[in-house]
């Protein structure tokens, strides 16, 4: 127990989750303005007060990137809302967007002591009212740089691991270049999340944050084709190269009717919506054909984000066809339950087979048959298996496809000796080592896509073996080839 809280525990426990401040569903579905407030500062106090302040905090171990939780829940109670965030700050450089995101709920929160008995401390909401407050306050001083150092690195995408890497070399003295495709950063945060659930202003806001550390950021540039890796690290100077360009390329699921017109793979839909500003049509000119009735095929966060998006463009009924049972799908419980509260059907055990066009060759239904689960396959999950003569037509106009991504092949294929692995992955050793010397993978290019958190530590991994590999290797070469050209 802390002199900041008097409660003793079995006080503490007696206090109920504080929950977040919310948009009514029906008013929400007329707008893409964020779902969730956050929690108010007097429900933060009690949420903090009712941490247990355990001598073994076992959150901390279930957070990716070990982020101080009981810490900075301690400096919450002491109500120094600036220390609270620059203490999540030392491990996690994008708080306002892990406190929106992160599955808190399979991480810090379900290892929580607190949980074991009551409702674990709502830590990933606390993070979001640190970072909001800091937002609120207007005032940022970026982390000493602890050693200025004329070494060079790049970085090759700058979604969550990206910006993560880039932070963390440069307070750690390095120069920095991020190099990014797009014509925006931010990555999955930036064109596949959408605006309700992390606004965009609070991502430019964590990007200017990277920034301040002098990260610079080059947008318009695809590596692979307008200079390549062997380019950057020859003369261009960089010393080392991290690649996080993401798995953007979309998976189809290889059912006929998948070039009609109305058919769209979720990551090409979100990015009309979220990077194109769809939603804002006339205004913005990107068109997005969508019928009074949109069917989004998956069960993870890119699907629900997909079809809770084409509710919103004005879909009348929009299924969510899931071949699993709910148990099974990977978004995030938050993400379903909002999706249900905002009028979404979910279709579970259900699987497409064909999907059927009209004379002008647009989607006019989807035919489906009911699956029923069977034995654990190699996921470990149950395979759902078809039940003869259950065939149905589901009567859509459009079809949204969220069955998987996988890497872009530009840099594997642009790029003599990285090794890859299964879909495109590039393979790499326990500290993010790609096969390459010099060139460093993480994020969703090595993992074939997880998670903004898991990103963000391989970023931080690498960081930390990047700074190695210079001081061991680079700077110990008989000819120095880390000297920047310029
Ligand atoms: C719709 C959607 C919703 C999601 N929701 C969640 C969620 O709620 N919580 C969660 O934790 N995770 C979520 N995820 C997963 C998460 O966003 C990703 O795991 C994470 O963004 C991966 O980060 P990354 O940095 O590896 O790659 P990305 O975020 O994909 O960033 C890669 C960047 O590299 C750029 N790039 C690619 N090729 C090149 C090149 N050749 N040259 C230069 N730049 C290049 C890309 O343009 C992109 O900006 C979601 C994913 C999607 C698609
Ligand atoms: S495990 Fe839960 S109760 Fe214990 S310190 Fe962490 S947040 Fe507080």
């Amino acid at each position: 127990m802390s002199d900041d809280n008097p409660l003793k525990p079995s006080e503490r426990m007696k206090i109920p989750r504080q929950s977040s401040i919310e948009q009514e569903a029906a008013v929400r579905l007329s707008n893409f303005l964020e779902v969730s407030e956050g929690l108010s500062e007097e429900r933060a106090l009690l949420e903090a007060t009712r941490c247990l302040e355990c001598k073994d905090p076992v959150c901390v171990a279930g957070c990716p990137v070990s982020v101080d939780i009981r810490s900075f829940v301690q400096l919450i109670m002491k109500r120094d809302y600036a220390g609270a965030v620059e203490k999540i700050r030392e491990t996690n450089y994008l708080p306002a967007v892990c406190g929106r995101v992160c599955p808190q709920e399979e991480q810090c929160e379900i290892v929580c002591t607190m949980g074991k008995k009551h409702d674990p401390v709502a830590i990933g909401k606390l993070e979001r009212f640190v970072a909001d407050m800091e937002i609120r306050r207007g005032s940022f001083t970026p982390p000493p740089i602890q050693k200025r150092r004329e070494q060079k690195v790049a970085i090759v995408g700058s979604g969550p691991a990206g910006l993560t890497c880039a932070a963390e070399l440069a307070r750690t003295g390095y120069r920095v270049t991020v190099f990014e495709a797009l014509h925006a950063a931010g990555g999955v945060l930036r064109y596949g999340i959408p605006e309700f659930r992390l606004p965009r202003e609070i991502l430019d806001l964590e990007i200017q944050r990277v920034k301040a550390l002098e990260v610079e950021i080059i947008t318009n540039f695809l590596v692979g084709r307008t200079a390549t890796i062997d380019e950057l690290l020859g003369e261009w100077g960089f010393s080392a190269v991290f690649l996080a360009t993401g798995a953007g390329t979309p998976q189809f699921m290889g059912i006929p009717g998948e070039n009609l017109s109305g058919v769209y793979s979720a990551n090409e839909f979100l990015t009309r919506v979220n990077l194109m500003k769809a939603y804002r049509f006339p205004e913005y000119d990107t068109p997005i054909l969508l019928g009074k009735e949109a069917a989004v095929i998956g069960g993870g966060n890119t699907a629900m984000d997909a079809v809770r998006t084409a509710r919103r463009l004005g879909a009348e009924r929009a299924y969510l066809v899931y071949r699993r049972s709910r148990d099974e799908m990977p978004a995030r419980a938050e993400e379903i339950h909002h999706a249900e509260e905002e009028g979404i059907e979910l279709m579970l055990l259900t699987n497409p087979v064909r999907i059927e066009g009209d004379e002008r060759n647009r989607v006019s239904g989807m035919v489906c048959q009911k699956m029923e689960l069977g034995e654990p396959d190699e996921s470990g999950r149950r395979r759902p298996l078809p039940v003869a003569g259950s065939e149905f037509t589901l009567p859509v106009q459009t079809v949204i496809e969220a069955v998987g991504q996988s890497p872009n092949p530009i840099i594997q294929s642009t790029t003599a000796g990285l090794a890859t692995g299964r879909r495109g992955v590039v393979n790499v050793d326990g500290r993010q080592g790609t096969s390459k010397p010099g060139v460093f993978a993480g994020g969703d290019l090595s993992r074939g896509g997880a998670t903004v958190i898991l990103a963000m530590r391989d970023g931080r991994l690498a960081a930390a073996a990047i700074h190695q590999y210079i001081q061991e290797t680079v700077l110990h070469q008989p000819h120095e080839t880390s000297r920047p050209a310029s």
